[in-house]
């Protein structure tokens, strides 16, 4: 069997991978993407989307939306709970296994060869490319693009020496019959009393609930027994039946706390091959938000490699660079914000939060705006500084 040759192999075709393709289809470029399973598949997610993402992805994404959460309530429990309600959308709620295909038939639709249920097993450094292998046959591309999740081949055998972390995250599906949708239409409850160091969730979709805890410090392995103190504990969860959790690690960004970003090595170029979405641990390490980052990273992706093609020596640095202008400082703040959260007992929060309501609102209120896109981490952070601590200072 020969060889055939493309400009761009994309190895995944989840949220990553699919928007990665499209924008270079629509480039002009040959573009092959493999995908292991079949659309539509199950993914493990709670398929909740920041509603900023709207700005980024096509404008039919409402026919693939379940739900649209305008009240987002952070829980100690039924006693202790903050509302953030707002007139636009805070989130919009989707099934990976509708939204992915969606998306892949965009990149099909923009002209991309896309191959299912065909698994990369291996991949090789060429001069002027990379080859790719499947059980299926040889691919030589002259730039791959590594979509293939949290435990990537691609990001395994290309990036041989990258030592990050992964958080472990349990979720599951309750069909309406056994669940109360109406209690959560348009609302997203986030539990912060679920996980011992992270969160569980509860998210509306059209015929029924995604419920799911994840811990978010390391060593901190024990999704299994927070999960099912959730499921039994959460008042509202109370009578339904919750299948069995799946799990799937969160491949959460963890830049060395102290490594300013200019001297940051995301290690997400090498050679002529790039990573993004999970693959490149492009995940928010607050609460573990990916889609957007992923979807985001895949158009950098593509936009540096239509660039780089054009010239004689392609470099693809410059898709390493576009990230950390737009999520280095970002990601790097929610460090900050996951070592406070997380770090201190929950007993602190507590305290806070009935010392000063006001302010630890604000807060949530703001962290809500950052999804609507009208923040960022960055504005968040001072506002934080400048804000909160006289109002400490003042009450102490
Ligand atoms: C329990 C849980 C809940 C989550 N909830 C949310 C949430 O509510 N909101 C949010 O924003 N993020 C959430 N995330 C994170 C989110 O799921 C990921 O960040 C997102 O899926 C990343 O997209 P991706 O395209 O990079 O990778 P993926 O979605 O993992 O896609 C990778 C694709 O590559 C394919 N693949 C893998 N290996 C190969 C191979 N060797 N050859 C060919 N194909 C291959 C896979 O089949 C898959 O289709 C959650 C994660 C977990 C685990």
């Amino acid at each position: 069997m020969g060889t055939s040759s493309y400009d761009v192999i994309v190895v995944g075709m989840g949220p990553a991978g699919a928007s990665a393709a499209y924008k270079l289809s629509r480039a002009g470029l040959s573009v092959l993407g493999l995908e292991k399973q079949t659309h539509p598949r199950y993914k493990v997610c709670g398929g909740g989307l920041s509603a900023r993402i709207q700005e980024i992805l096509p404008s039919d994404l409402e026919s693939v939306i379940e739900d649209t959460v305008n009240r987002m309530i952070f829980s100690y429990g039924p006693d202790e709970q903050y509302v953030v309600e707002s007139k636009k959308p805070i989130a919009f709620m989707v099934m990976r296994s509708r939204f992915d295909h969606w998306l892949v038939e965009k990149a099909q639709q923009a002209g991309t060869e896309v191959h299912e249920g065909e698994s990369v097993t291996s991949l090789t450094h060429q001069l002027d490319g990379v080859e790719v292998r499947t059980a299926r046959g040889h691919y030589h591309a002259k730039v791959v693009i590594g979509a293939d999740g949290a435990l990537s081949v691609v990001g395994q055998q290309l990036f041989p020496h990258r030592g990050l972390q992964k958080i472990p995250a349990l979720e599951s599906e309750i069909r309406s019959e056994s669940s109360h949708p109406h209690h959560y239409s348009k609302t997203a409850l986030i539990s912060l009393n679920a996980a011992t160091k992270g969160y569980g969730w509860i998210f509306p979709k059209k015929d029924g609930l995604s419920i799911g805890v994840g811990e978010f410090v390391r060593g901190m392995n024990r999704p299994k027994r927070s999960f099912q103190q959730f499921a039994q504990h959460e008042p509202t969860l109370a009578g339904i039946e919750i299948p069995l959790p799946l799990g799937h690690p969160i491949p959460v960004f963890n830049r060395t706390p102290g490594v300013r970003n200019e001297q940051w090595n995301g290690g997400l170029v090498h050679g002529r091959a790039v990573l993004v979405g999970d693959a490149g641990h492009l995940v928010d390490p607050l609460l573990g938000e990916g889609i957007y980052y992923a979807v985001r990273s895949g158009q950098l992706a593509a936009a540096n490699i239509v660039t780089a093609l054009r010239h004689s020596a392609p470099c693809f640095d410059g898709y390493e660079r576009a990230v950390i202008r737009e999520f280095g400082l970002e990601f790097q703040i929610a460090s900050r914000l996951g070592r406070l959260v997380y770090g201190v007992p929950r007993s602190w929060h507590r305290w806070a939060g009935k010392t000063f309501p006001g302010p630890y609102q604000g807060v949530l209120r703001r962290y809500c705006s950052m999804l609507q896109g009208h923040e960022t981490y960055e504005t968040l952070w001072a506002r934080i500084l400048t804000g909160m601590t006289p109002s400490f200072a003042r009450r102490s």
